[in-house]
């Protein structure tokens, strides 16, 4: 029965930047501090070169949180000379942690697979950290129709790795076959989804599709929540089909 959805969790079905957006306005606010939409282009341009740095080793943590909020401060109206940057970054990730913002019509899509799939179970396949991940699914309501959450943080392995597939499957425990991957990363959820050999669909995707189908072996594309449910509608039933 192809019934497991493996969905990625940020831009397919909770819209990390718009959490981040939200979490920054409130907590520079809080801190007497001004905010706006340059800050936080500017902000979250800033974090993803650090972030980088941090992946080559050139940075730690500790020095990545504390210059993305010494940067903001710089940014700002407002008085941040007594205030720690870390303990704002601190702030800052708690509040993102309550505050999941859905992706357009996400919630109705996830009610609607349930709804019209048998026996569809729904997971999520995110790279990240745990409190981040379960903080936002539970503060959108997404929690209440998911049977599963694999996040990498506490696997100890990321997509695209085939071995954070491999915990998956081993829990899902039914055939490879039963279970699609949805996401939309290129980099890793379809080349993870390669790398495990297990059916996928790219969400939302962008530039030479055809060219990228091919490179990363992807079953199927979808660009709105609605294709995406007659795709893995079709996917479902043609295995029931198939299925003895
Ligand atoms: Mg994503």
């Amino acid at each position: 029965m192809h019934r497991n959805f493996l969905f990625d969790l940020d831009q397919t079905l909770l819209d990390f930047h718009a959490s981040e957006y939200k979490a920054l306005g409130i907590v520079l606010q809080a801190n007497g501090l001004s905010f706006s939409d340059e800050i936080y282009q500017a902000f979250k341009a800033y974090n993803k070169s650090l972030w980088l740095e941090l992946e080559k080793g050139a940075i730690t943590r500790t020095e990545l949180f504390t210059k993305r909020f010494l940067d903001v401060f710089s940014r700002c109206e407002g008085n941040a000379s007594g205030l720690d940057p870390l303990e704002v970054n601190d702030d800052f990730i708690r509040t993102m942690s309550v505050n999941g913002v859905l992706m357009d019509g996400a919630l109705e899509f996830v009610g609607k697979l349930k709804e019209n799939i048998p026996h569809a179970r729904i997971y999520i396949a995110s790279n990240g950290a745990t409190v981040n991940a379960k903080g936002r699914i539970a503060s959108t309501g997404l929690d209440l129709y998911i049977d599963g959450l694999f996040i990498s943080e506490e696997m100890g392995a990321t997509k695209p790795d085939a071995a954070f597939f491999d915990i998956c499957l081993a829990q899902i425990a039914e055939p490879k076959s039963s279970c699609i991957m949805i996401g939309d990363s290129l980099s890793s959820d379809m080349l993870g989804a390669k790398n495990a050999s297990l059916d996928s669909v790219w969400f939302m995707p962008s530039g030479d599709i055809e060219a990228a189908m091919a490179a990363y072996d992807i079953n199927y594309c979808a660009s709105s929540f609605d294709e995406l449910f007659e795709v893995l509608k079709r996917w479902s039933s043609a295995a029931e089909l198939i299925a003895p």
